[in-house]
C-alpha cells in the first residue's frame, strides 16, 4: 500500500498545494528565454505543478552546478573564486531540497486524491 505506483494522468495532473487540489484549472505560461514552461493556478494564482515534471534527480543537479562553475566568470589571477563556488553548490543544494520536498507534498496530494476516489467509488 505504502509505495504505490501513481497513474500516469495522475502524475501529469496539475496540482495546487496552496489550494489542497488535483487537476486545478490551470494557465500554462512560457518562461521568457527558456524552453521550460510552468502552470499557474487559476483559482489562487500561486504556481502549480505536475509531479512527472518535477527534477528530481541529483545527477541533474551536480551537472548543472558544475556547468554553471564552468561559465563563471574567472577572476585576474584565473582561478575561481571559491566563495562564489560556496554559494552557488548551497544554492544548488537548497533548490534540490526544495524540489524533493515539494515532490513528496505532491506525491502524498495525489495518494489523498487516489484513496478518495476509491472510497466514494466504494460508496457508490
Ligand atoms: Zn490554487
Amino acid at each position: 500500500m505504502k509505495r504505490r505506483e501513481l497513474p500516469e494522468d495522475l502524475k501529469n495532473a496539475v496540482c495546487c498545494l496552496k489550494c489542497r487540489k488535483v487537476g486545478v484549472d490551470a494557465v500554462r505560461k512560457k518562461i521568457p528565454g527558456l524552453s521550460k514552461k510552468y502552470d499557474r493556478c487559476q483559482i489562487c494564482k500561486s504556481y502549480a505543478y505536475r509531479y512527472s515534471e518535477i527534477i528530481r534527480s541529483p545527477i541533474i543537479f551536480v551537472i548543472l552546478t558544475v556547468m554553471l562553475i564552468w561559465v563563471m566568470p574567472v577572476s585576474e589571477n584565473g582561478s575561481r573564486p571559491i566563495v562564489v563556488i560556496g554559494i552557488l553548490i548551497s544554492i544548488m543544494c537548497g533548490v534540490y531540497l526544495n524540489n524533493a520536498r515539494k515532490r513528496k507534498k505532491i506525491r502524498r496530494l495525489l495518494e489523498d486524491h487516489m484513496r478518495k476516489n476509491i472510497l466514494d467509488g466504494e460508496q457508490s
